[in-house]
């Protein structure tokens, strides 16, 4: 299977590379979810990891950057990556959507941050958050790219139609992206998503989620938008390259995966 989808929003040119697989749970994966919608899911399986590059023209962007070495199933961001001519050096900017190991685990290296050259974006909220758990490992590896973070507190657009929206419920500081061009819309989910089969049931969640009454509230007014402005999705938990539409009928939610047509 290919591991990497080349697409055009516009006149954004998009990547959404795989970084390897996540073995999970069935139990964290799928918190508060009715066996009847999982049941042809075994106790442990391997949960996609799918993460997007933007390239406006004149700047590179990564929205997270995968797990990088703390996993050795994962990882495979950069080589993919570098399959196009892209390398760390040419990332001007890393969108960190939420500090979870599998988004900012590529960050550095021993200490040492991946991308020489990039600038990084994260909420406030979740730099505070990870701030008062210093002993964890999403800590330490943001303070490996402290002097390189900026800390935003209300929604922004960071480069023409490309917007930060604050959804919290996963994380405290989780990020979900709008992008606009030329009349087409991309919302990236990030991890307020975790598997097609659970639009049927929306209370299911990541077991890491810090509030699944607000994780709730952020994925219905995630998907209305979606519906409301016939937007692509880009989910990074899902079947690879985590791409589709979200269709809505009579109160449920249904996932339609994109063609893929450049395999
Ligand atoms: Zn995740």
């Amino acid at each position: 299977m290919s591991k990497l989808y080349t697409f055009q929003l516009g006149t954004l040119k998009l990547m959404s590379i795989s970084d390897g697989a996540f073995p999970v749970s069935k139990e964290f994966f799928f918190a508060n979810t009715p066996e009847d919608i999982i049941q042809d899911i075994p106790p442990n399986f391997d949960a996609p990891l799918n993460f997007l590059h933007i390239d406006t023209g004149d700047k590179q962007i990564l929205v997270d950057v995968g797990f990088g070495k703390t996993l050795s199933t994962a990882g495979q961001l950069l080589n993919h990556i570098k399959t196009q001519g892209i390398y760390p050096e040419d990332i001007d900017t890393i969108i960190i959507t939420h500090a979870h190991m599998d988004h900012i685990g590529g960050l550095s290296n021993n200490g040492k941050p991946v991308f020489p050259n990039a600038e990084y974006i994260m909420r406030k909220e979740e730099w505070d958050f990870w701030e008062n758990h210093p002993q964890s490992n999403e800590c330490r590896k943001l303070k490996d790219v402290e002097d390189r973070i900026t800390l935003i507190t209300s929604d922004v657009e960071i480069f023409p139609g490309i917007y930060l929206i604050h959804a919290p419920g996963h994380t405290v500081g989780h990020l979900c992206l709008y992008i606009h061009s030329e009349g087409t819309s991309l919302l990236v989910a990030s991890d307020i998503l975790n598997d097609p089969r659970t639009l049927q049931y929306l209370p299911s969640h990541i077991r890491a989620e810090v509030s699944p009454r607000q994780g709730l509230e952020t994925r219905r007014k995630f998907l209305q938008d979606t519906v409301d402005r016939k937007a692509l999705v880009f989910a990074c938990h899902y079947p690879f390259p985590g791409l589709g539409y979200v269709r809505e009928e009579s109160g449920r939610w249904e996932w339609i995966p994109i063609v893929l047509q450049n395999d």
